[in-house]
């Protein structure tokens, strides 16, 4: 089994060739290690190898792991759905960005705990693009005017959009999802809505990112390619 390094190597590379094939210059790409079901050695293993950003699904997961981290990390990213019970913990692992704000009703509860904190949080929203029942995430028709009501937030501070493509094999597949991603934050920017600034396009995962990279995206979120397939059964 290849280790972690040499997957850290084959993707960079993957990475950069994408984005010459597609004129992109490197270096506005942020990778994303999507470190959930992996014990805390696998993720300083990872920190150690130039790994600066990690991703989290499950606050409780986050929770555990997080606080016994040797190596220091730039940003702890949470990428998965957010129950408002949650939020506090959540918000005690200062996440340098929520990827997955999918209602106007967590956005809410959002914007409260972070008044009582005296805080700001950057956020994306999450968007069902694939328009999949089983998916988190906003539909594609009613995004737009949940981040108008989002602007009105005074603690959020709507910095992008997130999908998860489809799940297919055929990578290909899941491009125009992307492509609808991109055009809605297009639409978006040109409205120039305060506290909304459409820095990121959070799309492309393991089996479809040099897809996700083709379509504008600047920040992946990989986790297979990196430490191999997940056993949800008996990780840590
Ligand atoms: C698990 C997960 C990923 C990483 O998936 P891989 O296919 O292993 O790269 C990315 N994004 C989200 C939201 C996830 O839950």
């Amino acid at each position: 089994m290849p280790s972690i390094a040499e997957n850290l190597e084959t993707v960079q590379e993957r990475i950069e060739r994408t984005l010459q094939r597609c004129g992109r210059t490197g270096g506005d790409v942020t990778l994303v290690a999507v470190t959930k079901t992996h014990p805390v050695e696998v993720i300083d293993e990872a920190l150690s190898l130039g790994i600066k950003h990690i991703g989290e699904n499950k606050v409780q997961e986050a929770l555990r792991k997080i606080p016994m981290l040797s190596n220091p990390y730039e940003g702890f990213h949470f990428i998965g759905h957010l129950q408002s019970n949650k939020i506090n913990n959540l918000l005690r692992l200062k996440p340098v960005l929520i990827h997955s704000v999918d209602s106007l009703h967590i956005a809410r509860e959002l914007n409260k705990s972070l008044g009582r904190k005296n805080l700001t949080q950057d956020i994306l929203v999450q968007v069902n693009t694939t328009a999949e029942a089983s998916k988190s995430g906003v539909d594609l028709n009613n995004a737009e005017e949940m981040i108008w009501q989002i602007s009105a937030l005074p603690c959020l501070r709507v910095r992008g959009l997130m999908t998860i493509g489809l799940m297919s094999l055929e990578a290909g597949k899941t491009r125009p999802y992307f492509v609808s991603l991109r055009n809605l934050a297009e639409k978006i920017a040109g409205q120039n809505l305060p506290g909304v600034e459409m820095r990121y396009l959070s799309m492309g995962m393991s089996d479809d990112f040099e897809v996700a990279l083709e379509e504008g995206s600047n920040l992946l979120r990989l986790g297979s390619v990196l430490f191999g397939k997940r056993n949800y059964g008996g990780a840590d």
